[in-house]
């Protein structure tokens, strides 16, 4: 019931819709009562000799001619009638399918922000299929129910009409037929707690088949690289069978039911015929009498019917809206505190004070964090893979809150900063540049809405991509793929760094960003990336420690707990796992022997996955 209620309040904005379209409604029924009433005059009034009804009896006593007149307005007046009604019934349909859209679309629109809303943690552990699935198929929902609720209002108001007049007609057979209505009452309800589980589960494995979808689209390079298609192909097919199989086997279960609102009202038929007829050889009731009163029930057992029916088709629409609903309330984890402050341009100092943080399920993913960045200092932070590097660098724009400790920007906790000014403050580069299928001019553009076309040039000359984006045929205008796939990796970076450039935030996380790249172009895009981090705050997540050799401070995490920090002459003077790593590294560079210890996951160094081979779309 809460969850109609709450459907309801999507109407609000469009009542005036919505009432307008009941009234047409009306009318268009009414319209239709006057359709047989042409055929009547032109039998009784043109062709007999019957006097014209009401008003127009002073026509009466009609000459030959006149009576072709009468034909003709007659005709033409059926006309108007017959227009008059598909005329209301265009609008009504026109009105009543605008308000439904729109409010379908206000209640996907909500959907969509809150998804969006939603903490990194509750999309870490929800597959992007089902939240599609809830955002685009469980919205109608809204609408759904509450188109239902004209229909059955209806069939409310005629079965209220039908008895009354049955009742004044038979008393004693119009309650008789009204004894059907507790067995129907219980059997909606029993079907309706049954089949809402069912519901729930056959809705579940619909959004898992989307789910499999996205993620099969999503990961396409991937699966032709390994040669797999035809191996989610048959995941898809056999996922979606079992969605099939269920969903049949819930619609028999629905047909069921609407046999047994049949049935129950038949016996209530049968029961009202029985008595009525016991009446009549008893001499009480004329048979005459008894047609009537039968008339009269089927009459009132048809809304019966229709109401029974509807609320049972309606469970669909109460189950589609509880899991949007049960969307739309989970809470973001991560929120504006009450009086969050708004902050202007940061100055970039950055204080961890004692930070420990825990993934859902996991232990002690960071431990006893503390260090600080004066503005401007690049910190470097290093260590082997699943140290901890990226989930302590997602701590700062408040991506995850930490399990106890306090993150300082400016002297201000950030959970006291609201959101949006927080990560107004900070620009991140990560190792895999994610790029919008779009133009690569909009691309940049989305570090600003609002730059101009000059000030995009300007980024992208600081990033180093200005010369390789007019090389391309239709230059800043070329069309990127969904991951921007027609460009190399090295100018997917160099574009998300002009991006970067654009935002010109006073903080700036840089996650590996060369990691992926050639050494060849890992100079171009170092060399951009030393402008951009200049007078900025720099947290720079490195494998090549050869890349943060000039770090203010570089900080060496194992296992979640910061072991060692110090410039990098210093840590190489104290000889712990820096000073391996750093040995390690260079050795390997030397030898070109590439042992993957301790994880550190170095490209080869002659990988000429870089510019020189454009990456294609399979
Ligand atoms: P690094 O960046 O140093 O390679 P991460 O910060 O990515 O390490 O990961 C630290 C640890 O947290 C690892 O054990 C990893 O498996 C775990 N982890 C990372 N991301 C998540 C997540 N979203 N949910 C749960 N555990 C995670």
């Amino acid at each position: 019931m809460n969850h109609l209620w709450r459907a309801l309040q999507y109407l609000r904005p469009y009542w005036r819709m919505a009432t307008a379209s009941a009234v047409l409604t009306v009318l268009a029924s009414l319209s239709g009562l006057l359709a047989p009433w042409p055929l009547k005059i032109i039998v009784d009034n043109v062709l007999g000799t019957q006097p014209l009804p009401g008003v127009l009896a002073r026509f009466a006593a009609l000459s030959l001619a006149d009576k072709t007149t009468l034909l003709t307005a007659v005709v033409v007046g059926s006309l108007v009638i017959t227009l008059l009604h598909h005329g209301i019934a265009v609008l009504q349909s026109y009105l009543t399918t605008s308000f439904e859209q729109r409010m379908i679309l206000d209640f996907r629109s909500d959907l969509f922000s809150h998804a969006q809303r939603l903490s990194m943690s509750f999309h870490d552990q929800s597959r992007a299929g089902g939240l599609i699935y809830a955002i685009n198929f469980q919205a109608d929902a809204a609408a759904g129910v509450i188109m239902a609720a004209q229909p059955l209002a209806q069939s409310a108001i005629s079965l209220v009409g039908m008895f009354w007049i049955t009742y004044k007609i038979n008393p004693v057979l119009a309650l008789l037929s009204l004894s059907v209505v507790p067995f129907l009452y219980f059997s909606v309800i029993y079907y309706s707690s049954r089949i809402q589980k069912r519901l729930m589960t056959v809705k579940g494995m619909e959004g898992e088949s989307l789910s499999i979808i996205h993620e099969a689209i999503s990961m396409l390079r991937v699966i032709v690289a390994f040669g797999r298609e035809r191996h989610e192909y048959s995941r898809f097919r056999e996922q979606a069978e079992r969605a099939v199989h269920a969903r049949i086997r819930l619609t028999i279960r629905q047909t069921v039911f609407a046999l047994a609102v049949n049935m129950i009202t038949t016996i209530g038929s049968a029961l009202v015929l029985g008595y009525g007829g016991w009446q009549a050889l008893q001499g009480k009731l004329t048979v005459g009498d008894l047609l009537i009163v039968i008339a009269y029930i089927a009459a009132v057992y048809a809304p019966l019917e229709a109401i029974s029916t509807t609320i049972g088709s309606l469970q669909d629409q109460v189950v589609s809206l509880r899991i949007a609903f049960g969307l739309l309330d989970t809470q973001p984890e991560i929120r504006d505190e009450p009086g969050a402050l708004t902050i202007g341009r940061a100055k970039g100092a950055v204080r961890f004070e004692d930070i420990a943080f825990t993934y859902q399920g996991r232990v002690d993913t960071l431990r006893n964090i503390s260090f600080e960045a004066k503005p401007g200092q690049v910190i470097a932070i290093c260590g082997p893979t699943g140290a901890g590097k990226t989930t302590l660098i997602s701590l700062l724009p408040r991506f995850y809150d930490a399990k106890s400790g306090r993150i300082l920007l400016d002297g201000t906790d950030t959970r006291k900063i609201a959101l949006k000014s927080l990560r107004d403050q900070i620009s991140i580069v990560l190792q895999d540049p994610l790029l919008f299928s779009a133009s690569i001019a909009e691309n940049i553009r989305y570090g600003r809405l609002d730059a101009t076309m000059e000030e995009v040039i300007a980024a992208a000359k600081n990033a180093n991509a200005h010369d390789f984006i007019t090389k391309l045929p239709q230059g800043y205008d070329t069309q990127l793929g969904e991951r921007g796939v027609q460009i190399s990796g090295g100018e997917r970076q160099r574009i998300s760094v002009a991006r970067a450039f654009l935002k010109d935030a006073p903080i700036l996380i840089l996650d590996e960003p060369t990691s992926s790249i050639d050494s060849k172009t890992e100079s171009v895009i170092l060399d951009a990336l030393d402008r951009l981090m200049a007078g900025r705050t720099t947290f720079m997540i490195a494998h090549r420690l050869a890349t943060i050799r000039h770090a203010d401070q570089i900080l060496v995490l194992l296992f979640g707990e910061l072991i060692e920090r110090g410039t990098h002459d210093e840590l190489l003077a104290k000889g712990g796992l820096y000073r391996q790593l750093f040995d390690m590294q260079t050795k390997r560079t030397r030898t070109k022997h590439t042992p993957a210890i301790l994880g550190t996951e170095e490209p080869p160094e002659t990988g000429d996955s870089g510019d020189n081979q454009p990456e294609r779309a399979p």
